[in-house]
């Protein structure tokens, strides 16, 4: 008896199936595992030692974090640049305020973003630029983080570790360059995020009308609670005013009541329900 055509035409698809199944199986089995595997004890220890606003989070609060912490490190792929031995703690430092921001947020943990490198400071960016009339020249800059869209978080050490030793000054790098990987998931970084909770015609007003406020202020030299950094370009001011907003909430709140609320209902959260009063 002769093989029948069809069923051999068919082991191909049967095949991408039987990997397709396989892959699934594989990914859930790694979630459960995940999920029921406690954090290490050296590395609780870490959170509640080394970063400020887990131990100000409720219990509930707490065990959401380290889940998404748990995800997060399983997921994306550290690289020390420059000579830098990234540690576990230094992984977990990053992990801990990339997962702040998106705490009470569901679905997978930055899905766009497979790498994070980290400089052990300062470090410099080469661009290729074109100017208007067409010839091209490369400038570099010093920076102490950066975002692409292309699945990657560029840190310098000695800036995060900054940052996440004082969490009341508005200034935070890690939660900067998040800010910016978020935004990033609707097409590209221009200050409006994929939004579900917030209207986008609020969202834009409100954004808008803070955005050329900072600008204002900026060109005054008038104080303002979120950096001036922020009158870059909307994209930059939404970064900015996300640093503000988790470590300055109570200011924030006081000066800017409609950006506070929209940010509020963005994050899912209120960080005034942890962050300590902000001196006057
Ligand atoms: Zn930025």
């Amino acid at each position: 008896m002769e093989n029948s055509p069809g069923l051999i035409g068919l082991l191909p698809i049967a095949l991408v199936i039987g990997v397709y199944l396989l892959v699934r199986f594989y990914r859930r089995w790694k979630e459960k595992k995940i999920l029921v595997t406690p954090l290490p004890r050296d590395m609780i220890r870490c959170l509640e030692g080394s970063v400020p606003f887990y131990i100000a989070l409720d219990l509930e609060a707490q065990e959401r974090l380290r889940v998404k912490i748990k995800r997060f490190l399983a997921e994306k792929t550290f690289y020390g640049c420059a000579g830098l031995v990234i540690t576990d703690d230094m992984q977990l430092i990053i992990a801990a305020e990339a997962c702040l921001l998106i705490l009470n947020q569901e679905g997978q943990i930055y899905p766009g973003l497979t790498s994070i490198l980290v400089y052990p400071s300062t470090f410099v960016a080469k661009r290729e630029e074109l100017s208007e009339d067409g010839t091209r020249s490369v400038s570099s800059r010093d920076l102490l983080g950066e975002s692409w869209d292309t699945g990657k978080v560029v840190l310098a050490w000695d800036a995060v570790a900054k940052g996440v030793a004082d969490f009341a000054d508005g200034n935070n790098v890690v939660l900067h360059e998040f800010a910016h990987q978020l935004d990033s998931s609707s097409g590209r970084a221009n200050g409006a995020p994929p939004l579900s909770n917030n209207s986008y015609k609020n969202w834009a007003r409100v954004l808008s009308a803070n955005y050329e406020d900072l600008r204002l202020r900026s060109q005054r030299a008038l104080p303002t609670v979120i950096d001036t950094y922020g009158a870059t370009n909307p994209a930059e001011f939404f970064a900015v005013a996300t640093e503000t907003f988790f470590e300055r909430p109570h200011e924030l709140h006081h000066r800017r009541p409609e950006l506070f609320e929209q940010l509020s209902i963005y994050y899912r959260l209120d960080p005034r329900d942890w962050a300590p009063r902000e001196d006057p």
